[in-house]
C-alpha cells in the first residue's frame, strides 16, 4: 500500500460526498458526518443539500455561495438548517479538527477545503478549480476534481481566449443583438470580460441570470449596465435586433435568439479557442476548470502522499489517477469505484 493508512482519512462515497477527516462531508449528503460543506453553487456540488440542512449540525459555505443559493433556490431554502458562512483563510475548530476555506478560481464564492486532523495531517479537497488564480495547498491527502483528467483534454491554443471572445462579440454586434449562452458564474465572467473591454452596449438578461449577476456585483465583480428582458427598453432593443448582448443560461439555447448571432461558452473545447458550429453560431473555449496539465501541476506542487480523484462527477477519474501514478509516482486512486470503466 505505502500510504500509511492515509487513504482512510478521505474518500468519495457512491452518492458523491467527499469525506475529509472524521467530521466533514463536501458536496453531497452523508448521514454519518456532522458538518456539510458546499464548495460552490453548481448543482452537482449541492447534492442532497436539503437532507444536509435537516440532518447536519452545521452547513458551511462562503458568504458569496450562500448569496448565490439564495437567488438560485429561494431565501427560505437555506433557513431550514444551520448555515455558517466562512471567509477564505478563516478557520473553524470542530471536535479535534480544524477546517479552513481557501479560494478556488472557478465561479464566485468557490472554495477549496483544508481539514487538519488530530495528528496535524492536512487533508485537502480542491473542489472545482482553474489553476490560473487558485492558491495551491500542500497536503498529505489530496482529493482533486477530474473534469479534464484525460491527456486528451489539453488547451494549448497559443492565443488569448478572452480577447478572441471580445473580438467575436464585436463582430456580432455589427449585425445586431448577440446572444451569449453559458452556465451561472461563467455568464458573469463573460459580462466582466466584455465590460472591461469597454464594449459600450447594454447587457440584457432574464430574471434568474439578472439576480445571480447582482450577487456577483455585490461581491465585487464589475459587469456593466444590466437590464431585465421584461423592461420596455430591453424589449424594444431585442425586437429591433439592436446592438446589445443578451445573456441566457445554456438550457435556453434551443429557445431564444435562434436567428441571431450566437456565442456559446464551454470548457469542452480543445481543438481551437473559437469554433464555428453554424452560420451564425460559435463555441468559445472559455473554461472555469483546469485542463489536464493544470490538474497534474496542482498535484505536483501540493506534494501529497496519497491522491483521490473525484470519480463521481465525471468519467475521467480513473484516467487521471493512472496518470498521477505514472508521471508523478504518487499513490492515487479514483473514487467511487465504477462498474463500467475500462
Ligand atoms: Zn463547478
Amino acid at each position: 500500500m505505502g500510504d500509511n493508512g492515509l487513504s482512510i482519512r478521505a474518500t468519495v462515497t457512491d452518492r458523491g460526498a467527499v469525506l475529509l477527516g472524521k467530521n466533514v462531508a463536501c458536496d453531497a449528503f452523508e448521514e454519518t458526518k456532522p458538518l456539510r460543506v458546499v464548495t460552490h453553487a453548481h448543482a452537482d456540488h449541492m447534492v442532497g443539500l436539503r437532507q444536509s440542512l435537516r440532518a447536519c449540525k452545521k452547513v458551511l459555505m462562503t458568504k458569496a455561495t450562500k448569496d448565490m443559493i439564495d437567488v438560485m433556490r429561494s431565501p427560505l431554502f437555506l433557513m431550514s438548517g444551520l448555515v455558517e458562512t466562512l471567509d477564505y483563510g478563516k478557520t473553524i475548530q470542530y471536535d479535534e479538527e480544524r477546517i479552513t476555506f481557501f479560494k478556488a478560481d472557478h465561479i464566485l464564492g468557490s472554495a477549496q477545503v483544508l481539514v487538519e486532523d488530530f495528528e496535524g495531517k492536512r487533508i485537502v479537497f480542491t473542489g472545482d478549480f482553474r489553476i490560473d488564480d487558485t492558491p495551491i495547498l500542500e497536503s498529505n491527502v489530496l482529493v482533486i476534481e477530474a473534469t479534464y483528467g484525460s491527456p486528451t483534454c489539453k488547451r494549448s491554443f497559443g492565443i488569448d481566449v478572452r480577447s478572441a471572445l471580445v473580438s467575436l462579440v464585436e463582430k456580432g454586434l455589427k449585425q445586431g443583438t448577440v446572444y451569449v449562452f453559458g452556465y451561472h458564474g461563467k455568464l458573469q465572467e463573460v459580462m466582466e470580460i466584455l465590460y472591461k473591454a469597454e464594449l459600450n452596449v447594454p447587457f440584457i438578461t432574464p430574471e434568474r441570470v439578472f439576480q445571480v449577476s447582482k450577487v456577483c456585483e455585490k461581491h465585487g465583480m464589475r459587469l456593466g449596465r444590466l437590464m431585465l428582458t421584461t423592461e420596455t427598453e430591453a424589449e424594444k432593443l431585442l425586437d429591433n435586433n439592436s446592438p446589445c448582448v443578451a445573456f441566457y443560461h445554456m438550457e435556453s439555447r434551443g429557445n431564444v435568439g435562434l436567428s441571431n448571432f450566437r456565442v456559446l461558452v464551454s470548457g469542452w473545447e480543445f481543438g481551437s479557442a473559437i469554433r464555428q458550429t453554424d452560420n451564425k453560431e460559435y463555441v468559445v473555449a472559455l473554461s472555469d476548470h483546469s485542463d489536464f496539465d493544470g490538474l497534474l501541476e496542482y498535484v505536483r506542487r501540493s506534494k501529497p502522499e496519497f491522491v483521490i480523484t473525484d470519480n463521481f462527477r465525471v468519467s475521467n477519474g480513473e484516467t487521471l489517477a493512472k496518470e498521477i501514478r505514472r508521471t508523478l509516482g504518487i499513490s492515487a486512486t479514483a473514487l467511487p469505484k465504477r462498474g463500467n470503466y475500462q
